[in-house]
Parts: structure tokens; C-alpha cells; sequence
């Protein structure tokens, strides 16, 4: 397993011990490796390249609980952020401004008396949710953004990010997707990206 895949996530998942951290369920990293080893994909790395399993055939999965991205989920196989999508109740809103002030992404405004989210900047970060002194923003949907196919090496990308918010069984259920269309496209010297580009992101959206 320590070959055939490299899990790596930011220390706010791992304790929750940032300022920046979205609630991560404790047991999320071990159900990462988990479904990468129900995947079969450490048996399929095995059967084919034997104990030589170099880094750069392992599948890589980078989670972060913001997106500041420490952990640098843009450039893996499969990157997560955490995200909330939040939610305004305009009722108890005391138009104070705070959050249109403190949000890092400046996609917050007040308009004719109310607060605007500009859903093309918001970054789904939930800091909102937190500076709001009268706690009226909450998250409407909590879960992941999920990126796929990012690398480094000789034809760097950033991983394209797939459309949504997803929980953590969905994410579980992309990765194990993820592996088996990588397992059944696989070609020698290819980034799962690479085969993903190939193949279509669709496809890890379809039944
Ligand atoms: S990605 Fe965000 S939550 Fe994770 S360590 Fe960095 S700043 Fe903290
Ligand atoms: S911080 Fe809360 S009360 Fe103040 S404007 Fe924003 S949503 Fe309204
Ligand atoms: S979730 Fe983050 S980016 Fe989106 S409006 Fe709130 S503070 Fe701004």
C-alpha cells in the first residue's frame, strides 16, 4: 500500500488543528486507504511491475480542509478540498458588513439593504459562516470539491475540477471509480489525468 498509493492531507484534517479548517470527520484518511485498497488497485500494481512500484506509479490522493491547499490537491490524482456552501438568512441579517469585509475571496457585497454572494468567486471556504456575530450564515451543503488528473513532471496541469459539492461517501465512491477506469485504460507512462483527458472527466459522473 505504502507504494501503490500516497495519501496526503493537510494537518486540519488530520485533528483539525488549523485556524482555516472545515470540520473532516476523524476516520476520513483511513477510509481513504481503505477504498484504495478494496479498489485493488496495490494487487493490480503488483501483478504488473512486481515490487518494483517506483512513486511515480502510485495513485495519489491530496485532501485539504481549505482551500489554501497545503497539501497541494491541485497537482494529484485525485484533490480534495473541503468545502461549505453557505446560506444566508436575510430575515436576521443585521446588514453589519462583516462578512463582506472579511471574506478572502471578495465575493461578498451588500446590494440595495442585503447581502450578495457572487457565487462564481465564493471559494466555498465557510469563513462567512464563522465572522458572522449573529451566526446567520450557515453552510447549506457540507462536503468536498473534488479535482481530477493534476501532475507535476514534464506536462504539469492543475487537476480539473469536477462540477459541485460532494459529501464524503461520494468521494469514496469517485476514488474507487477513479481507479477502476484508470485500472481498465491503463497504459504504460501515463498520469491517470493523462488517460482521464483520453477518456473523458464525464465518465467518473456516469453510472
Ligand atoms: S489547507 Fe487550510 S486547513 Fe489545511 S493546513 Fe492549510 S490552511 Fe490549514
Ligand atoms: S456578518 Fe452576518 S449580520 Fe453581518 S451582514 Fe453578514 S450576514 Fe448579515
Ligand atoms: S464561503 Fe468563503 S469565499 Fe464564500 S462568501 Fe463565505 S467567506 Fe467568502
Amino acid at each position: 500500500m505504502e507504494k501503490s498509493a500516497i495519501i496526503n492531507i493537510c494537518r486540519g484534517i488530520e485533528g483539525g488543528e488549523c485556524r482555516f479548517a472545515l470540520f473532516v470527520e476523524e476516520s476520513f484518511a483511513d477510509r481513504i486507504e481503505q477504498t484504495v485498497i478494496d479498489s485493488g488497485w496495490p494487487e493490480f500494481l503488483k501483478k504488473k511491475f512486481g515490487d518494483n512500484i517506483s512513486r511515480h506509479k502510485a495513485f495519489s490522493v491530496n485532501g485539504a480542509a481549505c482551500p489554501n491547499g497545503c497539501s497541494r490537491p491541485h497537482i494529484s490524482d485525485i484533490g480534495l478540498i473541503r468545502a461549505c456552501v453557505p446560506l444566508i438568512n436575510h430575515e436576521e441579517c443585521i446588514t453589519c458588513g462583516e462578512c463582506v469585509r472579511s471574506c478572502p475571496d471578495d465575493a461578498m457585497a451588500i446590494v440595495d439593504g442585503k447581502v450578495v454572494i457572487t457565487r462564481e468567486k465564493c471559494l466555498v471556504c465557510g469563513l462567512c459562516t464563522r465572522t458572522c456575530p449573529v451566526e446567520v450564515i450557515s453552510c447549506s451543503r457540507n462536503g468536498w470539491r473534488v479535482l481530477v488528473g493534476g501532475r507535476l513532471g514534464r506536462h504539469p496541469r492543475l487537476g480539473a475540477e469536477l462540477p459541485g459539492v460532494y459529501s464524503s461517501n461520494e468521494v469514496f465512491f469517485l476514488i474507487s471509480k477513479s481507479i477502476k477506469l484508470w485500472v481498465e485504460n491503463y497504459e504504460d507512462g501515463k498520469r491517470f489525468g493523462q488517460i482521464m483527458d483520453k477518456i473523458g472527466h464525464e465518465k467518473l459522473l456516469q453510472d
